[in-house]
């Protein structure tokens, strides 16, 4: 029997492949039920993480009906408005709502894989090598191979490393419009029909079209660590905090945010260290942001913990030796992972410094596909 815990993206791409393979697993996930928390934005899936982890999945033909069309075209803005970059999209990481997908997954699994309402409040070592995971519920569960998929907080991590995510000085308030094309159609026309980002002087106003005529909108800007607990805990004082940061930014990219109709989520943005590892433990293994924390500024976080998921399914259906089966997904993880992490770094200080939004543009015109080049007959 496998034991994971957390039901986000990574550990149900790997719960459903070691299903489909006819394997024992069990998830314990803290949420009460599927629909309990709001689970956040877009997300484009990558060819080689996501999208290959869809695959191995099985869901792959699935996934394509629940993708945004056009949800992929791209806008680069400053604070007063000006369009510096628009690219229509190409298909080659198209977008999907992050809670359809994790829906499409719950759905692939049989009733009772997942066990709802366990938050794990401890995990320990047992004499004899098996772990005992603790849940607030007050039962416990014992295991002898258990994977850590329980994101940025993890109770798995402590029995590989001692490292603990890190602040990263820029935090992001979410907030969300609806019935946009009625409601906000300037909102809705600035932001086009994908992502739009508009960057200035190490803030921006970020935002994404989602399915069903609405629009997840993040502000984004440096603040200390305690900015979330603080301002979260002023109640009707959240929304002045955050536009106060945007007086002088354009009327109609600060409607993005002004135009809440629901409390804003604060998402301060923590890190783990670039090449983050540990050294082999019998039974135990992370996946995901239990692995490998990093900022969202490589669009890498989901579609890793994803093909870790797969990658570390198709490792154990591979290997009749667990360890041997655990340290073949690590060698192959922490690599991957290091390379994300380093550019996710790197993607936050571009398009969070005094030159934003050009280096940015610069980045997105170096990615497009080279012309073609010309053949000469002569
Ligand atoms: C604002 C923002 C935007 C992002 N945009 C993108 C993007 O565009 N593309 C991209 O690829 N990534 C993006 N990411 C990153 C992405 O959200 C994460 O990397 C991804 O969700 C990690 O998946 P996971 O399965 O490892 O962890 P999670 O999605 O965090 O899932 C962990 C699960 O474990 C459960 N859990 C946690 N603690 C416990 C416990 N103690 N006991 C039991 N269960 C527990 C949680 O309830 C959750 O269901 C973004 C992140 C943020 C904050």
């Amino acid at each position: 029997m496998i034991t994971i815990l957390g039901a986000g993206l990574g550990g149900l791409v790997l719960a459903r492949i070691l299903h489909i393979h006819g394997m024992d697993v069990r998830i314990f996930e803290s949420d009460a039920s599927p629909s309990a928390r709001h689970q956040g934005g877009m997300l484009d899936m990558h060819v080689e993480t996501g999208q290959m982890a869809l695959e191995a999945a099985g869901l792959y033909e699935q996934f394509r009906k629940i993708v945004l069309e056009e949800g992929d075209a791209f806008r680069v803005l400053d604070k007063a408005g000006r369009v510096h970059l628009a690219e229509a999209g190409n298909d080659l990481r198209p977008e999907v709502e992050r809670g359809q997908l994790r829906t499409m997954l719950i759905a692939s699994l049989p009733e009772g894989i997942i066990r709802w309402g366990h938050r794990a409040t401890a995990v320990a070592a047992a004499a004899d090598g098996a772990y005992i995971v603790s849940f607030a519920n007050g039962l416990s569960v014992r295991t002898d191979v258990l994977i850590g998929a329980d994101g940025a907080w993890s109770k798995v991590r402590p029995l590989l490393t001692d490292s603990e995510p890190v602040y990263t000085g820029l935090s992001f308030a979410e907030v969300r419009l609806t019935a946009v094309s009625a409601r906000s159609p300037e909102q809705a026309e600035i932001v086009g029909a994908g992502t739009m980002m508009a960057l200035s002087e190490r803030k921006g106003i970020l935002a994404h079209r989602e399915p069903d005529d609405k629009i997840c909108s993040y502000a984004a800007f440096e603040a200390p660590a305690e900015w979330s607990a603080e301002v979260m805990s002023k109640a009707g004082g959240v929304l002045e905090d955050v536009l106060a940061r945007f007086g002088d930014w354009d009327r109609s990219l600060v409607d993005l945010i002004a135009g809440s109709e629901a409390p804003l989520i604060a998402r301060p943005l923590f890190a783990l260290p670039v090449g983050h590892r540990w050294g082999r433990r019998a039974g135990v293994t992370l996946i995901g942001d239990a692995a490998h924390l990093m900022s969202p500024f490589a669009g890498e976080g989901a579609n890793l913990a994803m093909r870790d998921g797969a990658d570390l399914a198709q490792a154990i259906l591979a290997h009749d030796d667990i360890e041997v089966a655990l340290a073949s997904y690590e060698a192959a993880m922490f690599p991957r992972s290091e390379s994300a992490a380093a550019e996710s770094a790197a993607g936050l200080e571009m398009c969070f410094n005094d030159r934003t939004p050009g280096p940015v543009v610069e980045f997105f015109l170096g990615m497009r596909p080279e012309p073609a080049v010309p053949i000469s007959d002569g």
